[in-house]
């Protein structure tokens, strides 16, 4: 077996899976240990679907995506606060946004190139980046400053071989969005040195306040600027495996040919679906949405007086970091602990890169009675945790 798809991204999921097994055993275990959203994916969209396959939609799709969702995609990119002169032909489609990443770092990536990741990181990122033969150069996101970047990081981080920056905001794991004046900051970088600037966007969608920004619009940035982005999680369409890379036309162009041997196009009613959901958004996005931030303001308020554990507030996102190091256990030792004594699942911070250990990301994926209920358990953790580090 090759070398090259490394990386421990697969084995972070390992607690998800026992917790659920031991919900499979009848246990009563909160699951927070996985980012898929728990609301349905709205009936417009399966309808539109539904209705695509009645009509015949069974074969080969555009290898690049169907021409009506490029241009959709194209629109929503340019009305979400990407480059104005986006169109269809900067858009291609994959299956989701992992897919479109790994797709990415094989076009524009060779062996030996550098590439400068903020860390904490998803997961997945290590092996993708390393498939194309690319080294990872992580720049810590301390979380003494809340996890937001400092641009000098990055920039002592460049070397002759940094190949390009593949950055995520609003970002997994701490649901932290990057100001517009760290993406200039590193969008200068990036014309400095001439990078590729791989702006991961899944979230974007997901911001409690303000507005998303998207790197592309800053000037000299639209040629070197790839945009992934998917439905999987503003849209609740994990499964449907539907996402899309924006860039310039000659890079577009080779990752179509990519498509081609890999994928072979996205298929044809799933493309239909997905230009119902761009087309006519649902009224339920927006009560997602609202939903995230309240289940945010629960976790807050439920953890507010807890003394051995805090939470961190996210501006965006599906998740939230809670700081566990005055229990005095690694997060993996703590996750452990919560899982088998309480009944909690949740990722330890490790998994994500050194700077979040002593953390764990909970998933806002159950309702707030759930989420109050999983608090209580969490800090009941927490304490006990302590007093036996204090005994
Ligand atoms: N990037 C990040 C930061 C993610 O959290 C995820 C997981 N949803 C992905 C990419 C992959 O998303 P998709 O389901 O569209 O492949
Ligand atoms: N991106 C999601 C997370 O961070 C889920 C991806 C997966 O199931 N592997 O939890």
């Amino acid at each position: 077996l090759t070398q090259r798809i490394a990386g421990e991204g697969a084995a972070a999921w390992d607690i998800h899976y026992r917790a659920l097994a031991l919900q499979a055993e009848g246990e009563d275990v909160i699951i927070l240990s996985v980012g898929d959203p728990d609301f349905a994916t709205p009936t417009p969209i399966v309808d539109s679907a539904v209705d695509s396959l009645r009509a015949g939609a069974t074969h080969y799709a555009d290898v690049q995506g169907k021409a009506r969702l490029r241009e959709l995609i194209a629109h929503h990119h340019r009305q979400t606060g990407g480059a104005p002169a986006t169109h269809a032909d900067n858009v291609a489609v994959l299956a989701g946004a992992q897919c479109g990443l790994y797709a990415v770092a094989q076009c524009v990536l060779d062996p030996g190139d550098e590439v400068i990741v903020p860390e904490p990181m998803y997961v997945t990122y290590e092996a993708a980046l390393q498939a194309a033969g690319a080294t990872l150069v992580r720049v810590p996101l301390r979380s003494a400053n809340a996890f937001q970047p400092d641009p000098a990081d990055f920039a002592a981080a460049v070397t002759p071989r940094t190949r390009a920056m593949l950055l995520n905001s609003p970002h997994n794991p701490t649901g932290q969005v990057f100001t517009q004046s760290h993406w200039e900051a590193l969008a200068t970088l990036c014309r400095e040195h001439d990078l590729w600037l791989l702006s991961d966007a899944v979230y974007a969608e997901l911001i409690h306040d303000g507005e998303p920004f998207s790197p592309d619009s800053l000037p000299g940035m639209r040629e070197r600027t790839v945009i992934v982005n998917s439905l999987s999680k503003s849209h609740a369409m994990t499964g449907w495996r539907l996402g899309w890379v924006i860039g310039p036309e000659p890079l577009i162009q080779h990752l179509t040919h990519l498509a081609l041997c890999m994928l072979y196009g996205c298929p044809d009613f799933i493309q239909d679906a997905a230009c119902e959901a761009l087309a006519n958004p649902p009224a339920a996005l927006a009560e997602m949405r609202h939903a995230y931030r309240t289940r945010r303001d629960t976790v807050l308020e439920a953890l507010a007086d807890s003394p051995n554990v805090e939470a961190l507030c996210p501006a965006a996102g599906m998740f939230m970091m809670i700081d566990i190091r005055r229990t005095g256990l690694s997060a993996q030792a703590f996750a452990n602990r919560l899982l088998d004594e309480q009944g909690v699942s949740a990722l330890a911070g490790d998994a994500f890169g050194p700077s979040a250990a002593g953390f764990v990301r909970l998933s806002l994926t159950v309702d707030t009675e759930r989420l109050r209920e999983a608090c209580r358990r969490l800090a009941r953790c927490a304490d006990e945790c302590r007093a036996t580090v204090e005994a």
